[in-house]
């Protein structure tokens, strides 16, 4: 019985063709198939490192006849690498099922570490990295996009999205209008290319630089919301006004607690609140 060959999972650069990995290169130049989202994209980058493999076309809506044809060919003990138009795939990138069906089907799969937009603007944000979410692409209604914002009201962790050129500027006034201007963002734009450039502190100076100049409109780009313990840590109050909120909000919900800390201690409600939710990370359910 023939042993079934491996799957490898292979990033590709992001911009800067020189990010590419030795192993990447050696994967691609070994294997028996190469398996694209566009095998005409891929065919000039795969030209350029001189790699010369069949390729063929792995969409996860067409998943069930290409896919298929790929498990087959593994099983029957070919090597096959599966790459995506730029950086990793499966992130918000074709090859989910392919990995989940070969897995089922005692198939190895091997994925190489290599070029990222997420970690790359992660990486350089300046927004806290102990714990982030990455949840691909904003919606594209505003609706649905605000909705999204509203869920990160309370969250204290660093937030990082896709969004596209076209909605950049609606998508940054729809933020604006749930978090406030002053939230800490970074808008990560071009990453590895030669106009690669920040947008931030907060979502206020991201929307005014775009507003400012359309270049800073276009490409592709990360969007990246600081959480609101890191954006609000600044927050102090009097010794009176902290005693006064340390009781109040161990026993109610925090808006609560700000809205009858403002009248005993006359401090404002949403500098009292900030407070709270700074020092009491895990007790925001009900704001
Ligand atoms: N799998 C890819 C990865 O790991 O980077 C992401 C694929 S997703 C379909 C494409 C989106 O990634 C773009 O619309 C953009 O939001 C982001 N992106 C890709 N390359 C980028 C770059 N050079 N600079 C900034 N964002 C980038």
């Amino acid at each position: 019985m023939t042993n079934p060959g491996v799957l490898y999972i292979v990033p590709t650069p992001i911009g800067n063709l020189d990010d590419i990995t030795l192993r990447a290169l050696q994967v691609l130049k070994s294997v028996d198939l190469i398996a694209a989202e566009d095998t005409r994209h891929s065919q000039k980058l795969l030209h350029h490192f001189g790699v010369d493999k069949p390729l063929t076309t792995y969409h996860d809506h067409g998943a069930e006849l290409q896919g298929e044809k790929l498990l087959q060919r593994l099983s029957q003990g070919e090597s096959i690498a599966l790459i995506s138009d730029a950086g990793t795939p499966l992130i918000s990138d074709p090859g989910y099922r392919l990995v989940r069906q070969a897995r089922e089907q005692g198939i190895a799969v091997t994925a190489l570490p290599g070029a990222s937009a997420t970690l790359t603007a992660l990486s350089a944000s300046g927004l806290a990295t102990d714990r982030f979410t990455f949840a691909g692409f904003l919606p594209a209604k505003s609706q649905a996009r605000k909705a999204a914002y509203e869920s990160l009201v309370n969250a204290d962790y660093t937030s990082v999205y896709f969004e596209s050129p076209h909605r950049i500027e609606a998508s940054i006034a729809d933020a604006v209008e749930v978090l406030g201007g002053e939230r800490q963002a970074v808008l990560a734009r071009e990453l590895t290319k030669t106009f690669e450039t920040w947008l931030g502190p907060d979502l206020e100076s991201i929307q005014r630089a775009l507003g400012e100049d359309s270049n800073q409109r276009r490409g592709e780009m990360v969007l990246m919301i600081g959480g609101v313990e890191h954006a609000e840590k600044a927050v102090s109050l009097d010794s009176e006004a902290e005693k006064v909120m340390s009781v109040l909000a161990q026993e109610l919900p925090t808006k609560q607690a700000a809205r009858l800390g403002e009248k005993i201690t006359g401090v404002a409600k949403k500098v009292l609140y900030q407070w709270a939710v700074s020092v009491q990370p895990d007790d925001r359910s009900d704001a």
